[in-house]
């Protein structure tokens, strides 16, 4: 009974490879194939059922693939030779995979345009008209002094990101302005990553609302890659009201290019292969990293597609523009971008920056703002359970001058006290003129993973370690402001508190 079982449930899938690999024995190499003895025929012979499941696991083309392919002589893979082994399991996942996904030919069979980019239309326009239902339908900005976002009713009459607001207003006289509220944006993109996590766990947050994903080995899972990724699309605006431009390939470079083609509700899926056809008609601009100094020093030489940009020899795109920067161009231009999905445990940097309406003398003021924003740094740090090595301070002057200094510090951390004691030491070194500051930026960089041991001598550090822990745990449940530091509670005069911190005037998007 036990061996009756053996064989109907694990014999099927191998005896189909054997079968068709039989055949292919039998002409190529005759019939005394060393490995296919008693065992595999008793399986086929033993039950019908193993013979319905063979039938039912490889279509007719399917052997006559394998059995066409045994018209050369060929010699043995180590599949053939120990059909038990990892090999040959893998082989047929191959197999499979490559008839499930190959429906354009052969070329497209085995690699799927596996990097997707998903990016949130009119991002903070959008969530406005979510939560406003007064808003919808209607051209709607959002910002302080320019437009951080417009709502598409506002693009299609011409307004563009990062305009002054006189000028959208004088385009666009009945737009709705609205000041944003940075909470809920983060709230909402916080959620579609959620969404997308549910897909694949490979999801890179590169900026507030755009996301890479990976798709990479999910050929199984997602038979019909096209109609999930549809699905995906479907999903994030039935459970958050927002629409989302997709766009795949094989890499990032042109996946967001494909993306951002034709929003909003963009799809654009590109073949692998088909890069070369897709981006030649484009214009430069198109490509990540070429801005309108690169493009137009291109179109004074006559280059304004990126077919034509293809023409260009290395060597000289690396002479006009630097080693770098050229290889980059040249790089992008053929589509070729060695950059992965970066998993979200793995931050390179964490900054947080706001900017102080009408700018400000006060030191007071100042100290606790870098106090709060280094607060915040220390506690995302703990998050991801890293530690910072350098901390970076910028200042910018109402007048436009800024001054940026980073300082390594002693010992890697993640204690607020730590980084704001550096942060003032800076602040200290770069507020020199009495101008009032616009703008303060705290970072922090060289992170490492937060591999803390309790200190023998330090109890001063056990205890900051203990009390961090503490405060986290108490702003997990009862929202950041449940605790607040001395100079803290004076930003608040200042500043309207929501849960989850205060409301900074440009709260910094990046991680
Ligand atoms: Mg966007």
């Amino acid at each position: 009974m036990e061996a009756l079982i053996e064989n109907v449930v694990i014999a099927p899938p191998i005896e189909a490879l054997r079968e068709g690999l039989e055949t292919t024995e039998e002409r190529s190499l005759g019939p005394e194939g060393p490995s296919y003895s008693d065992t595999g025929e008793k399986a086929v012979a033993q039950g019908g059922v193993a013979q319905g499941d063979v039938a039912q696991g490889f279509s007719p083309e399917d052997s006559a693939a394998i059995a066409g392919s045994s018209e050369t002589p060929r010699t043995e893979t180590p599949a053939e030779k120990n059909p038990w082994s990892a090999w040959a399991w893998l082989g047929l996942c191959r197999t499979r995979e490559a008839k499930t996904l190959g429906p354009e030919g052969p070329s497209h069979s085995v690699r799927i345009p596996n990097i997707v980019h998903v990016d949130v239309d009119a991002f903070f326009a959008s969530v406005e008209q979510v939560l406003n239902p007064k808003l919808r339908g209607k051209p709607v900005l959002v910002g302080r002094g320019c437009v951080a976002s417009a709502s598409y009713e506002a693009k299609f009459l011409g307004v563009k990101t990062a305009m002054g607001f006189r000028e959208a207003l004088r385009i666009c006289p009945q737009a709705i302005v609205v000041p944003g509220q940075y909470e809920h944006y983060a709230d909402f993109a916080e959620r579609v990553r959620r969404i997308l996590e549910t897909y694949t766990p490979a999801v890179e947050t590169a900026a507030l609302d755009d996301f890479y994903l990976d798709f990479a080995g999910t050929g199984r899972l997602y038979p019909d890659y096209q109609a999930t990724l549809h699905r995906l699309q479907a999903e994030i605006f039935g459970r958050t009201g927002l629409n989302v431009s997709i766009g795949a390939a094989r890499t990032k470079v042109v996946a967001s290019i494909a993306s951002r083609l034709e929003r909003p509700r963009g799809f654009r899926m590109i073949a692998p292969g088909d890069e070369e056809n897709f981006l030649t008609p484009l214009p430069v601009e198109k490509l990540h990293g070429i801005g309108h100094v690169h493009a137009g020093a291109l179109a004074e030489r006559g280059i304004a597609t990126i077919g034509q940009l293809r023409q260009v020899p290395k060597p000289a795109l690396q002479a006009a523009f630097g080693e770098v920067i050229g290889l980059q161009i040249w790089e992008r231009a053929h589509g070729l971008d060695g950059r992965e999905v970066l998993l979200p445990s793995t931050p390179k940097s964490v900054s947080r920056e706001t900017t102080i309406e009408g700018g400000t003398i006060d030191t007071e003021f100042l100290s606790g703002l870098i106090e709060y924003l280094s607060e915040r740094i220390g506690s995302t740090l703990r998050e991801y359970g890293k530690q910072a090595r350098t901390i970076g301070l910028r200042i910018r002057y109402v007048d436009h001058f800024s001054a940026h200094q980073t300082v390594r510090l002693t010992k890697p951390t993640n204690d607020e006290r730590e980084l704001l004691a550096a942060a003032n030491d800076l602040f200290g070194k770069l507020f020199t003129r009495r101008v009032a500051v616009r703008l303060a930026g705290v970072s922090v960089h060289n992170l490492e993973t937060d591999k803390r041991q309790h200190e023998l001598f330090d109890t001063n550090a056990n205890r900051r370690w203990y009390l961090n822990r503490g405060l986290d745990s108490v702003r997990g449940r009862y929202g950041w402001n449940a605790v607040f530091y001395g100079k803290g509670l004076e930003l608040r005069e200042h500043y309207a508190t929501k849960p989850n911190g205060l409301v900074l005037s440009t709260p910094c998007l990046s991680r």
